[in-house]
């Protein structure tokens, strides 16, 4: 999105990917003609979002999923769709104003309940709404009551990365680089210098950098000079993890159950937590979601044990009884905490922390959903991020050229000013009439 604000502004820019593709974190597989996301799954706040004006313009199918078709199973007892609204009655509603509104101190949201069988429930929650373990520092109260993203959303048929595909194309393929991985940014000098992993080089005026929260933190870019600013940012943040399995089933299976389309089951069984995601948009996919330290661990398990892990997670859901002789082929795991392009999933905001908002040093800037306040860890919230830091760059540059053009008054040593007035005095005026000097 920062590259099409600057296309827009008509600034020439270039973009370096190191992946072979584009998206980052949005990615989809087709299986037989069907989409399933293996990244970023629905476009949150469904019109008030850049991405949907996007999908829309590239006649994208759009399916509303409102999330409200819901079950609960926890300690494999089930509970309705009503789960959901039940929930606002472990919240002490006196504690939620008073962090919201900054009257007393920021606390960790599972905090924010009334009873400890409330708390319980919303630590239990926690990885799959934030991707992190609810812990004393994490996740922010405060940053939740202040966030603007909505749950469910628009889920796009063709897949998320039809979104990016469309992106690409407004953008043109020709101004990106792939496999081209940033090593070093110098902003040492006027100019902004970036050196790749094969040793090239790329020189420009400014820098916009929008690799992930995992990236910056694990060091494997050397900013000169090193970008305090994005140091303490980063103090204040924490790596969410969020790992999926998705099972491909035969589409028969939902023309025999339509119940299950859109279904979201919330799996909360002692420790083992997970969102299960059911036949998305329609898809013949069932996706197991799980957040936190549980998301790392699934991610080392050897792949002869996926099986196992998913149907041990869902063995009380009735719902899906039967589902194991319809599936097709070998469950799909992702790796987002290993990919060494993303190291993690989003972020988080820790206790007492605030997000940023707008990063740049120099002629360097940051954008991601990491450095988002409003929409934080979500595209949504990326999008936007990359189109201020985009409008941000170009004020700066326009800033430049006014300057640049500003009449210049060269410095006027006195002498030099007498020895021109006394040149003058001995020609002729243009106009044939003597001079008359003021003084
Ligand atoms: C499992 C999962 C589910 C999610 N669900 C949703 C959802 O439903 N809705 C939603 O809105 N969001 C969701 N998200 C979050 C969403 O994917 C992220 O918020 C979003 O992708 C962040 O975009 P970004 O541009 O900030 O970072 P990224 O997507 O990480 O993009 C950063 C880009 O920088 C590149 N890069 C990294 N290092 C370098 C380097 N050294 N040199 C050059 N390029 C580099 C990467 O390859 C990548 O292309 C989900 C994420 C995950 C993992």
């Amino acid at each position: 999105m920062a590259a099409r604000e600057l296309k827009e502004q008509g600034i020439p820019f270039e973009i370096h990917e190191a992946n072979n593709r584009p998206g980052g974190k949005v990615q989809s597989i087709e299986v037989d003609g069907a989409h399933a996301d293996l990244g970023a799954h629905w476009l949150h706040n469904d019109d008030d979002n850049p991405l949907t004006a996007i999908a829309r313009k590239a006649g994208l199918t759009l399916q509303k999923d409102t999330a409200s078709n819901r079950l609960a199973y926890v300690d494999g007892t089930r509970h309705g769709s009503e789960f959901r609204t039940n929930l606002s009655q472990y919240f002490d509603a006196s504690k939620v104003a008073q962090v919201r509104d900054g009257n007393i101190a920021d606390i960790p949201y599972h905090k924010l309940t009334n009873s400890p069988e409330g708390e319980d429930l919303i630590k239990r929650l926690t990885p799959t709404w934030s991707g992190v373990d609810a812990n004393d520092a994490s996740p922010s109260a405060t940053a939740l009551l202040k966030s603007a993203n909505e749950p469910g959303g628009y889920v796009v048929k063709e897949g998320f990365q039809a979104v990016i595909d469309a992106l690409v194309k407004e953008v043109g393929e020709e101004n990106i680089h792939y496999n081209s991985r940033v090593k070093k940014v110098d902003n040492s000098q006027e100019t902004s210098r970036v050196e790749f992993a094969d040793g090239s080089t790329a020189i420009g005026k400014k820098t916009l950098f929008t690799g992930s929260l995992g990236v910056l933190r694990s060091g494997q870019i050397e900013f000169n000079p090193p970008p305090r600013e994005v140091a303490a940012h980063l103090k204040g943040m924490q790596t969410a993890y969020m790992a999926k399995i998705v099972m491909k089933v035969d589409p028969q299976f939902f023309a025999q159950h339509p119940n299950l389309h859109d279904l979201h089951v919330n799996i909360l069984d002692g420790d083992k937590t997970s969102l299960l995601n059911v036949a998305s948009a329609g898809q013949p996919f069932v996706t197991l979601m799980v957040g936190g330290k549980e998301a790392r661990r699934l991610e080392t398990l050897p792949a002869s044990e996926l099986n196992r892990y998913f149907f041990d997670h869902i063995k009380d859901v009735a719902e899906l009884n039967g589902l194991q002789a319809h599936l097709k082929g070998a469950p799909i795991r992702t790796g987002w905490s290993k990919a060494a392009t993303s190291m993690g999933c989003y972020s988080s905001t820790n206790v007492g922390a605030e997000r940023s908002g707008a990063l740049s040093m120099g002629n360097l800037h940051f954008a991601g959903e990491a450095i988002e306040t409003e929409y934080a860890a979500t595209t949504n919230g990326a999008a936007r991020s990359g189109q201020r830091a985009a409008r941000n760059i170009a004020k700066e540059l326009e800033k430049d050229v006014t300057e640049q053009l500003a009449p210049q008054v060269p410095p006027c040593p006195p002498q030099s000013f007498v020895n021109m007035v006394e040149v003058n005095r001995n020609q002729p005026a243009p106009n044939g009439k003597p001079w008359h000097f003021t003084r």
